[in-house]
């Protein structure tokens, strides 16, 4: 669950990490008397999951009311690399000395959680990563002793911050850490980590991405998630309780069990296909969790074919073929569906199926045979006969 700028810097208050005082707003009405409070010069910046709002236009200083009337009017309704501005969140504009750069993360081959540090802040990290890796100081750390205020002193020199500011951030290390420790944060990132004139460390963005999963210890981060800017799609799964997943290809992809679903999207990719989503209907799929996997499915525009691909232990094949067959009566979907069923009644599925005669039905006996039969109607090649 990825949170907003303003988001992140309220959970970066909440351990002692510094951050400007602002307001989130979501008109040009609000956000005067917000700026009026607040105190020119303000920044004014676009909240949208995405980084690179900058270059983007969508973060802007105001030095008076009416930069500030002007900026606020410009950044709502921009679009973002496809995401649409519609809070902003203004707060007093810092000065700078420096941009540096801080992020914690889970290193899964490390299987530690790793601390980064730059003086090369501000920018492209990435490319600082790429181009000058020397200059990312990259520290793994035992997460049962968690960050010790020295190691996070040792960061701060070995990444060259100035000898005045190491203390502050070191102090800046250690509250970001126990923001990624203490949230059941994934990612928790600042860059631009600035230090002002007056040589105060403070975090000028936040990246912060909390584990879904354990959104149950937080009862006061449960209002985070921004429904407003989710994938419609994957709100309305969410609800459902389905497991789902949007992807950017245009094949449609159910299986059940999380295991057949990953290694259904590596042979459709393997045949030169592109998923358009992750979907899991569990295990012990019915008819009715089956009718609403395929409505899911079909509500995303880019799917031109979809890959079924049922694997029956617990869940039945002649279930999943009612369900489909249900389905189909109530959706009527426009666009072909390979069929891949093999386990529990797969013979009773298969017969139901045939029987059914879907239009626009085709099966496959195997999952390579199915992976390239719905690459090929996906991509608009005819295939000889349906089911
Ligand atoms: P991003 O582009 O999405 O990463 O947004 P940031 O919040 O990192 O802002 C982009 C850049 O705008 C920063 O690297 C700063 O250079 C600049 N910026 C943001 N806030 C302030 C501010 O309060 N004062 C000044 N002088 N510059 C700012
Ligand atoms: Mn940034």
């Amino acid at each position: 669950m990825d949170l907003l700028e303003y988001q992140g810097k309220q959970l970066f208050a909440r351990h002692g990490l510094r951050v400007s005082d602002g307001k989130a707003v979501t008109s040009v009405a609000d956000a005067v008397p917000a700026a009026n409070a607040i105190g020119y010069p303000v920044v004014v910046k676009a909240q949208v999951l995405i980084g690179g709002r900058g270059k983007a236009g969508g973060v802007k200083l105001a030095a008076d009311e009416a930069e500030l009337r002007e900026h606020a009017g410009n950044i709502l309704g921009m679009d973002i690399k496809g995401h649409v501005v519609r809070t902003l969140w203004i707060e007093h504009a810092s000065d700078i000395a420096s941009e540096y750069y801080a992020s914690v993360l889970l290193d899964r081959s490390a299987k530690q959680p790793l601390v980064m540090f730059s003086v090369e802040g501000g920018v492209d990290i990435e490319e600082v990563a790429e181009q000058t890796p020397e200059k990312l100081i990259r520290c793994h750390v035992d997460a049962l002793a968690g960050l010790s205020r020295g190691e996070a002193q040792e960061i701060a020199r070995k990444g060259g911050a100035d000898a005045d500011v190491v203390d502050g951030v070191a102090d800046a290390l250690v509250a970001l850490y126990e923001v990624w420790t203490a949230e059941d944060a994934t990612l928790a990132e600042i860059n631009p980590l600035i230090v002002t004139p007056q040589r105060e460390v403070k975090a000028l963005d936040a990246k912060v991405s909390l584990d879904g999963n354990a959104l149950y210890r937080h009862p006061e981060n449960q209002g985070l998630s921004d429904s407003e800017n989710e994938d419609p799609i994957e709100r309305r799964a969410k609800e459902e309780g389905v497991q789902y997943v949007k992807l950017d290809g245009d094949i449609g992809i159910l299986g059940n069990g999380a295991g057949l679903v990953m290694s259904t999207l590596d042979v459709v990719a393997r045949a030169g296909g592109r998923p358009a989503n992750f979907l899991d209907a569990g295990g012990g799929s019915d008819a009715e969790k089956i009718k609403q996997a395929v409505d899911l499915l079909l509500a995303n525009d880019a799917v031109k074919a979809v890959l079924f691909n049922i694997f029956g232990g617990i869940t039945r094949g002649d279930e999943v073929a009612k369900g489909l067959i249900a389905a189909f009566a109530e959706i009527k979907p426009s666009v072909p569906f390979v069929v891949r069923l093999d386990g529990t009644n797969d013979v009773e599925g298969r017969r139901l199926l045939q029987e059914a005669a879907l239009p626009n039905v085709y099966a496959a006996k195997t999952m390579n045979e199915a992976a390239e039969k719905v690459v090929a109607l996906a991509s608009g090649q005819p295939l000889e006969a349906p089911a």
